[in-house]
């Protein structure tokens, strides 16, 4: 396959592309250690979207996933498409436990701060220019978020075990609308403290 679209998300902010029915999106550690919340949508029909617990369900159901890696990304049961199936995932550990992103309502309540860049942020205004609202923001696929479950079952966030380099590839099974955050979080471990950037390829 080559390469057909290839561009960096800085730090901190978001973008959002198309990927066509059978290209591939790659989504690379550009620095390494940095998550990627991530939102699907049919590019022909917005209200047909990525559903996390769905995907986590169906791909346990199936055999080919667990709580930390899946094979195929679904919408919502209403449909039950799958938008992309994953190719190859060199690091194999992400956030599939809760779908959450960071928002303001968040930093307020954990860490006290009332303003800070933020994934809920990010994915609406990338999505702003389909004609989607902050509304239509729902659950993220956490790529590259490596989430633990402590002895009193609440979801605990590590570091990232992705490396300089390490990549996931997924096709798309349909005309997708991805909308991609590079996580500005630093009061966690979630991207080592550090919020860095990450290159986005397409290829056909
Ligand atoms: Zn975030």
């Amino acid at each position: 396959m080559k390469v057909v679209n290839d561009f960096l998300i800085p730090a901190r902010t978001g973008k959002a592309v198309v990927i066509n029915k059978g290209e591939v999106l790659r989504i690379i550690e550009e620095e390494g250690k940095q998550v990627a919340d991530v939102i699907i949508f049919n590019a022909d029909d917005h209200k047909e979207k990525f559903d996390l617990s769905h995907t986590v369900r169906m791909n346990c159901v199936k055999g080919i996933g667990n709580l930390k890696r899946v094979k195929e990304l679904y919408s919502q049961p209403s449909r039950s498409n799958i938008m992309f199936t994953i190719m190859e995932d060199k690091v194999g550990v992400h956030g599939l436990i809760t779908g959450n992103k960071c928002s303001i309502p968040l930093y307020r309540a954990r860490d006290k701060l009332n303003t800070h860049a933020n994934c809920q942020d990010n994915l609406s205004d990338a999505i702003r220019p389909y004609g989607l609202t902050p509304d239509d923001v729902g659950d993220v696929f956490n790529v590259f978020m490596n989430l633990e479950v402590d002895e009193r079952n609440v979801p605990v966030i590590k570091s990232p075990v992705s490396k300089k380099g390490d990549y996931i590839d997924m096709k798309a099974e349909m005309d997708c609308l991805v909308a991609i955050s590079a996580c500005p979080g630093d009061t966690q471990p979630t991207n080592d403290y550090l919020p860095k950037s990450l290159r986005i390829q397409a290829l056909q």
